[in-house]
């Protein structure tokens, strides 16, 4: 699951890359459209968010040649916390007959992607599901081997050459975050290069 989409691919694209080349096809939760990314923007870009970054998403799967199912909540982008308890509920019907729940860090310092987590705990506790938690803002603030964060339970995924290339056109698919929507004041870039960076890695880690 992730909280908007793009956290997916950013910290577990290259997995789901691996799993669809396994034969496995997961559900893919998307719990809200991040119409909510440049609130100040004024441009043309900005009226529509939510279906430029479904659509930014669908172009990236397929470049990841990642087969999944995929299910929109649509819940507010930057109100996922108000919503924790209806996201905890549908997402422990989601979880009936699933091995893994795989989500967004619960201490990523960022509030949909912790409300986004505990509801995933919430859930696969109720079900009995094990969860995988994926950083993605951690990588922004944290330092090397930061003690806030819980390496005793990190794994890391290796990626293949074919799948990290896979990965890097997928991540070109989300413009809307690595450009700018514009030239004016609320078009700023969401992931500079130095930020992107973090993801373009030849691993991928997960707290298990
Ligand atoms: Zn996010």
């Amino acid at each position: 699951m992730a909280a908007h989409p793009d956290d997916e691919v950013l910290g577990f694209g290259g997995a789901l890359a691996l799993l669809a080349d396994a034969g496995i096809r997961p559900v893919l939760v998307s719990v809200t459209d991040g119409e909510g990314s440049h609130p100040d923007s004024r441009s043309p870009l900005a009226r529509d968010l939510a279906a430029l970054r479904r659509q930014e998403l669908h172009h990236a799967l397929s470049r990841l040649r990642a087969r999944v199912h995929r299910i929109a909540l649509h819940l507010p982008d930057s109100g996922v916390a108000r919503h924790e308890q209806d996201l905890t509920d549908r997402l422990t019907r989601l979880l009936e007959g699933c091995h893994l729940c795989v989500a967004p860090y619960s201490r990523d310092l960022h509030p949909d992607h912790e409300a986004a987590g505990r509801a995933a705990f919430a859930a696969a506790a109720a079900s009995g599901v094990p969860v995988w938690e994926y950083p993605v803002w951690a990588w922004h603030w944290a330092r090397p081997a930061d003690p806030a964060l819980p390496w005793h339970r990190a794994a890391r995924i290796l990626l293949t050459p074919d799948v990290r290339n896979r990965k890097q056109a997928a991540l070109g698919c989300f413009r809307s975050q690595v450009e700018p929507l514009g030239d004016r004041p609320g078009d700023e870039v969401i992931l500079p290069p130095e930020e992107l960076a973090h993801f373009q890695r030849d691993f991928e880690v997960i707290w298990q």
